[in-house]
């Protein structure tokens, strides 16, 4: 912890203006939303503060991809919030429909079951559609075929602050292959064989697990998953990272054990484990200078005011204060974040 408090943000910006200066070329880098025709709004909300605070200096695409085609409302509104080029794109059919190998009766059973016992949108089909897509398809979709880096962005989600360098480059100069801001729990009753089969992997498969990777910070004292995740529906990528074998063998062991239908994988907890298994430790990025809110959750970053119109929580400091994790001021939830600036 003590190293990544001296990381701060300006040297951040200070190692990406000498590389811009040696580089001129920009990464080929997109921003990418997942969005129904139904979302226009929520939509024009998180396009307008991202080009705002960002886009509108680093003109990178955008690519709004859907099952559905995107009606000719959506397209002539979202590109008139951008002067960068703009893409929509249909989902292939096969990347959205449930797999032959899926037992449409435990598929029933689990969207019941998962309903009932209340796990967030557990009794919605095309939620199951949306995770596995976002797990195992977004970086095999043709038109990303030209870009090595994406932004995910959702409707209806907040930027804060002034992003005044390339997160892209940020990325590619550093060799990171995965950015998040905010890590959180999620309801372990959407994913209970999630862990075993990951372990399976593992033992099936100890070659594809990189030589430097750290999963400390996900499991607990008993050997089980911690439930800890980047909450994914921010998250900044190298598309490169998904597409190589290991995150691909590592989808479809999942994928093949029906675990998006059975269950409610997340795309949030996979991406975790496998840039966790993956990746060196080190070349994951926690954007904390990059104000932030979906629903409830939201991340301020503190003596910012200058360039962020949100107000820091005791959470938001207390990412800088090093409070011990059994602090009354830490929430059960917020460990998670800490167990990962904690380890390594
Ligand atoms: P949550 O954040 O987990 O509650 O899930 P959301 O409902 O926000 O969905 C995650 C992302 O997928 C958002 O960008 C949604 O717009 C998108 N999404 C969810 N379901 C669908 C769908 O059926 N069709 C399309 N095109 N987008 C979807
Ligand atoms: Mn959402």
């Amino acid at each position: 912890p003590e190293q990544w408090l001296r990381e701060n943000s300006e040297d951040a910006v200070a190692r990406n203006e000498r590389w811009w200066k040696r580089s001129p070329r920009k990464p080929r880098a997109a921003i990418i939303s997942l969005v129904r025709n139904e979302e226009l709004e929520g939509i024009m909300q998180s396009m307008r503060q991202l080009e705002h605070h960002w886009n509108k200096k680093y003109q990178y695409s955008w690519v709004f991809f859907n099952e559905k085609p995107f009606s000719e409302r959506f397209k002539a509104a979202t590109s008139n919030l951008t002067s960068a080029r703009v893409y929509y794109e249909l989902i292939p059919i096969e990347h959205w429909s449930t797999p032959e190998w899926v037992d449409e009766d435990r598929y029933m059973n689990s969207l019941d079951y998962l309903g009932t016992i209340g796990v967030g949108k557990g009794w919605m089909l095309s939620y199951r559609n949306m995770c596995r897509w976002n797990s195992g398809f977004f970086y095999k979709h043709p038109r990303l075929r030209d870009f090595d880096y994406y932004w995910r962005v959702e409707p209806d989600v907040h930027f804060f602050c002034d992003i005044n360098y390339d997160p892209f480059r940020f990325l590619h100069e550093n060799n990171l292959v995965y950015g998040f801001n905010m890590n959180i729990l999620d309801d372990a009753r959407s994913f209970p064989t999630l862990w075993a089969k990951t372990v399976d992997f593992i033992q099936q498969h100890p070659d594809l697990v990189h030589p430097d990777a750290d999963l400390d910070w996900l499991v607990d004292e008993q050997g089980e998953y911690n439930n800890c995740q980047f909450f994914s529906n921010f998250e900044i990528g190298s598309l490169n990272f998904f597409r190589a074998k290991e995150n691909e063998k590592y989808f479809d062991w999942l994928d093949k054990h029906g675990g998006f239908y059975y269950e409610r994988f997340g795309d949030a907890p996979i991406h975790t484990l496998s840039v966790a298994m993956f990746a060196p430790k080190q070349a994951a990025w926690f954007f904390r200078d990059i104000g932030y809110q979906h629903d409830i959750n939201r991340h301020c970053p503190p003596h910012s005011e200058d360039r962020c119109s949100c107000q820091p929580t005791n959470l938001d400091e207390n990412f800088y204060k090093l409070v011990p994790l059994e602090s009354p001021q830490m929430k059960p939830r917020d460990t998670c974040i800490r167990q990962w600036l904690g380890s390594g």
